[in-house]
C-alpha cells in the first residue's frame, strides 16, 4: 500500500516527500473493488494516460472500468516538472540519425500532444495555475550552444515549431547562453492538473476504483480478466496504462520500459527583483542538453524548482520512495553554479518520480496480446504526451481509424530491445556530465 508517511528530513536539511511537493493528497478516495464486475474497457493505472482513455471512452459511450493501485494521479502525473512542453525525449541529432525517415511524423506527434493537452485543460476547465510561456533547451557552455544551433536547424528542417535565441536577448539567466526555444506549451502545477483530471473522471460516467493494485491480466478468446486482491474484471479489452509500473505486470510486453527515478527540488521564495539580477527576465521553463538533462523553473510561489543530473535504477519492485541525500546534494550544487548570485538561497524541498523510459526513446503504443493494449513510455515527457497518446488511444478502440499520430508510435509487434540503461551507464553519463562542466569553467 502506497499511504507511508509523507515526509522527513534528510542530512542536508531539506524536507523530503514521498509523494509531490505541488498537490496534496486527496482525503478522500473511490472505493475498492471488491468482487466481480464486467464492463468494455478495463484500464489500468489511473495517471494522465489511463485517466484521459478513460474520460474519451466514457465520452465515447463505453462502459469502462478504472483500477488503480494508489489514487489516480499518484504517479509521475502529480510529481514531474511541469514543462508542458512539444519535445520528443533525446538529443535531436540522435533521433534524426536513428529515425530519419520517421522524424517528422514524430515532431508533428509530439507539438500536437502539446497543443491537446493545453486544449484539455481548457476544456474540463482545470485550474492548474498554466503559464503558455514555451520552453527552452538553453546551453550552459560555447559547444553546448554550437549543439543547440545545430538541433534547432535540425528540428526546424523537421517541421518543429522551434527557433534559435540568443540567452542575453531573450531574458535567460546570464550563465545560459541560448538554445532552442520551444513555442508551445509552457509550464503548469502537474498535481493541480493530476488532481483536476481525476475530479473529471470521478464525476464521468467511468467506474473508477482506487487502492485496488491489479494483479494479473489473462486474455481470451472474448476478452480478458482482470485480476485484483478480492475481486476481478470481465472486460472485453484492456488498456495498460501503467507507464514505469508495467515491469511488474507480467502481461506487459517483456523489456518494454525501464523505470528510472527521476528527484525534483525546490528553493525557498525568492524576492522578485533578486530573481531578476540574475538575467532571468523572462519567465519561461529552462532544460539544459547535457547527457542527463537539468532543469529549471520558476513557479507561481515565487521559488525555482529544479531537477534531475542524477538518475537511480530499480532493481526491484517500484514503491513509495524519497529522493536519497547524495542526489539532492547534487542537484543543489547544480542549482548554486547556474544561480551564483542566489548562493545563500536554501533549498527547501525535495520529491521524486519513476519515469518509464523505452530503449528507442521513443512513446509506444499497441497491442501487447490479443485484446490487451498499451500507452506507455513518454521517456519523461508525458506531461504533453500521455493525455494526447491515452486519447488517441482511446479513439482507436471506439472503432476510429488509426490516426496519424498514433501510427507514429505504434508498434505492429510487441518486441523491444534491451535497454542500455542500467546503474553503471547512468553514473557514466553523469560523470561526463560534470567533467565537461568542470572542462567548460576553466576555459569559459
Ligand atoms: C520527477 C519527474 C519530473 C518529470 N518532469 C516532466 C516534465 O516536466 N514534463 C513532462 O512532459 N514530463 C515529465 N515527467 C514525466 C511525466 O510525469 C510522465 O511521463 C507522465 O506522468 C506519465 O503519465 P502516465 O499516465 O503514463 O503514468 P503515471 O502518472 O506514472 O501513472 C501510472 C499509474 O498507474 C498506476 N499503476 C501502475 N501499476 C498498476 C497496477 N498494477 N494496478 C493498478 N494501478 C497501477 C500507478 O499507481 C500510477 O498512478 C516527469 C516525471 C517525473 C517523475
Amino acid at each position: 500500500m502506497y499511504d507511508v508517511a509523507a515526509a522527513g528530513v534528510g542530512d542536508t536539511g531539506v524536507t523530503y516527500s514521498a509523494f509531490s511537493g505541488w498537490a496534496e493528497r486527496p482525503t478522500e478516495f473511490a472505493p475498492m473493488l471488491e468482487g466481480e464486475t464486467t464492463c468494455d474497457i478495463a484500464v489500468v493505472g489511473g495517471g494522465y494516460a489511463g485517466m484521459a482513455a478513460a474520460l474519451r471512452l466514457a465520452e465515447r459511450g463505453a462502459d469502462v472500468v478504472l483500477l488503480e493501485s494508489g489514487f489516480c494521479g499518484w504517479g509521475g502525473s502529480s510529481r514531474n516538472a511541469g514543462y508542458l512542453s512539444n519535445a520528443l525525449a533525446g538529443d535531436p541529432q540522435l533521433l534524426n540519425t536513428l529515425y530519419a525517415r520517421r522524424l517528422p511524423g514524430l515532431i508533428r506527434y509530439a507539438d500536437r500532444a502539446a497543443h491537446f493537452t493545453e486544449s484539455l485543460i481548457g476544456r474540463l476547465g482545470i485550474e492548474c495555475e498554466y503559464e503558455p510561456t514555451g520552453n527552452v533547451i538553453a546551453a550552459v557552455s560555447p559547444s553546448q550552444l554550437r549543439h543547440t544551433k545545430r538541433n534547432a536547424a535540425i528540428l526546424r528542417g523537421a517541421g518543429a515549431d522551434v527557433e534559435f535565441v540568443e540567452g542575453r536577448d531573450f531574458g535567460l539567466p546570464t550563465t545560459f547562453l541560448g538554445g532552442v526555444f520551444e513555442r508551445a506549451g509552457g509550464l503548469l502545477n502537474p498535481g493541480k492538473f493530476a488532481l483536476g483530471l481525476r475530479d473529471a473522471l470521478l464525476a464521468s460516467g467511468v467506474r473508477t476504483y482506487e487502492r485496488t493494485a491489479v494483479r494479473a491480466v489473462e486474455p481470451h478468446a472474448a476478452g480478458a480478466v482482470v485480476s485484483v486482491t478480492g475481486g476481478r474484471v470481465r472486460a472485453e479489452r484492456v488498456v495498460l496504462a501503467t507507464n514505469a509500473y508495467s515491469r511488474d505486470l507480467a502481461i506487459s510486453p517483456r523489456r518494454m520500459v525501464t523505470p528510472i527515478w527521476t528527484s525534483l527540488v525546490e528553493t525557498e521564495p525568492i524576492a522578485p527583483e533578486r530573481l531578476a539580477t540574475t538575467g532571468w527576465t523572462r519567465r519561461v521553463g529552462i532544460v539544459t542538453p547535457h547527457t542527463i538533462l537539468e532543469n529549471y523553473r520558476p513557479t507561481p510561489r515565487g521559488t525555482i524548482m529544479f531537477g534531475t543530473r542524477r538518475l537511480r535504477t530499480a532493481p526491484g519492485a517500484l514503491g513509495a520512495r524519497e529522493p536519497d541525500d547524495t542526489v539532492v546534494a547534487d542537484l543543489v550544487r547544480g542549482f548554486h553554479e547556474r544561480f551564483p548570485s542566489l548562493g545563500d538561497v536554501a533549498p527547501r524541498r525535495a520529491w521524486g518520480g519513476w519515469i518509464a523510459m523505452t530503449s528507442s526513446l521513443l512513446p509506444v503504443a499497441g497491442e501487447a496480446t490479443k485484446n490487451v493494449y498499451y500507452a506507455i513510455g513518454c521517456n519523461g515527457h508525458g506531461l504533453a504526451q500521455s493525455p494526447y497518446l491515452g486519447t488517441l488511444l482511446a479513439d482507436r478502440l471506439a472503432g476510429d481509424r488509426t490516426h496519424e499520430d498514433l501510427a507514429a508510435v505504434w508498434r505492429a509487434r510487441p518486441r523491444f530491445a534491451p535497454s542500455v540503461l542500467s546503474a553503471p551507464t547512468l553514473h557514466a553519463a553523469w560523470t561526463i556530465d560534470r567533467l565537461t562542466d568542470r572542462f567548460h569553467r576553466r576555459r569559459p
